[in-house]
């Protein structure tokens, strides 16, 4: 019988993270869940909740923005469990401004917590996965790493950003049997989105084609399936998991967005292969624009 695989999954204990230790659990993996330091009470009233349900999780505590305490976390879960064979970086933070308004720390916090900490954390499993043949690295990216989204050039950049690390390490270690590759979730119902203002929040939902968010589960499925020991031709992909946001089709002639829940209206007049042209309605204001995106 081949030994049970060890996976680490940093931001373990928040709303994607939780989902994803416990579908990583559920196919047999031993688990791992990074938590931030000054939440460490938490953290153990997390673990005592799951252990509770069955799931025996181990936590660990990393400042994943911080090389050095990357790499005192992984020197710990060797010595007292092992080495790491599937790396979920799920950390994140989000600290949303238009860039007229963000300040130099917004920018460096969101940088360092949602793209730094892939390479902090990244760099020190390779050479051991490397080394035993066997890897699997999943990036917790954004569908706003790929479209973009409006008050967060510091996340959407990041999210960006992983994409990129994503396909150069594929390509890195693809001859080593370690894969790497991105989820993109769209919006899913975390305490993350739960801190948006509920009428921006209604008219996300409203542009997204199913009509609702993401449970964590679907996210998590998604990674499970891309650390499976069977899936071991995928690697330097990125994976949407978005419900169709976006999807030109979805956006066609006559249909309609609201930018704002309900009081500024983007029209769809026609759609095609370069893009989409539509006016936007304003209130007191019939036309304001046309433009093609
Ligand atoms: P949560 O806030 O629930 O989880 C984020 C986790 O990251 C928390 O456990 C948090 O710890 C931890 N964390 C934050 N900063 C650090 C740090 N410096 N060191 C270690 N851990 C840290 O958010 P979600 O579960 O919603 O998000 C998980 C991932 O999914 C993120 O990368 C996010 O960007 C991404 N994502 C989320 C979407 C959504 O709609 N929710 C959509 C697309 C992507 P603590 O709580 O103690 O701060």
């Amino acid at each position: 019988m081949s030994k049970q695989k060890i996976a680490l999954v940093t931001g373990g204990t928040g709303g994607i993270g939780t989902a994803i230790c416990i579908a990583l659990a559920d196919q047999g993996r031993k688990v791992i869940a990074g938590y931030f330091p000054p939440e460490k009470e938490q953290a153990y009233a997390w673990k005592q909740k799951h252990r509770a349900d069955g799931y025996d999780f181990e936590i660990v505590a990393c400042d994943v923005s911080d090389f050095e305490s990357s790499q005192q976390m992984l020197l710990d879960v060797e010595n007292t469990i092992g080495a790491v064979d599937i790396l979920v970086n799920c950390a994140g933070i989000t600290r949303d401004k238009t860039l007229r308004r963000m300040t130099p720390e917004q920018w460096d916090a969101v940088l360092r917590t949602n793209l730094d900490s892939a390479f902090n954390v990244t760099r020190h499993v390779v050479d051991k996965m490397s080394e035993n043949g066997f890897g699997r690295i999943v990036n917790i990216s954004s569908v706003n790493g790929q479209k973009g989204q409006f008050g967060q050039a510091n996340y959407s950049a990041a999210k960006a950003g992983l994409h990129g690390f994503t396909k150069a390490v594929a390509q890195e270690l693809a001859a080593k049997g370690v894969t790497v590759n991105s989820v993109s979730p769209g919006y899913v119902k975390t305490e993350m989105t739960d801190a948006i203002p509920a009428e921006v929040r209604e008219s996300i939902i409203q542009q997204v084609p199913m009509g609702r968010m993401a449970s964590p589960d679907e996210i998590a499925y998604v990674v499970s399936f891309l650390t499976d020991d069977r899936n071991t031709y995928m690697t330097g992909a990125n994976l949407p998991v978005k419900a169709g946001l976006g999807a030109r089709l979805f956006f066609g002639p006559g249909n309609a967005i609201s930018l704002d829940g309900h009081r500024t209206w983007r029209y769809c007049v026609e759609a095609g292969e370069s893009g989409v042209i539509f006016y936007t309605y304003a209130p007191g204001k019939r036309h304001l624009c046309c433009s093609a995106q």
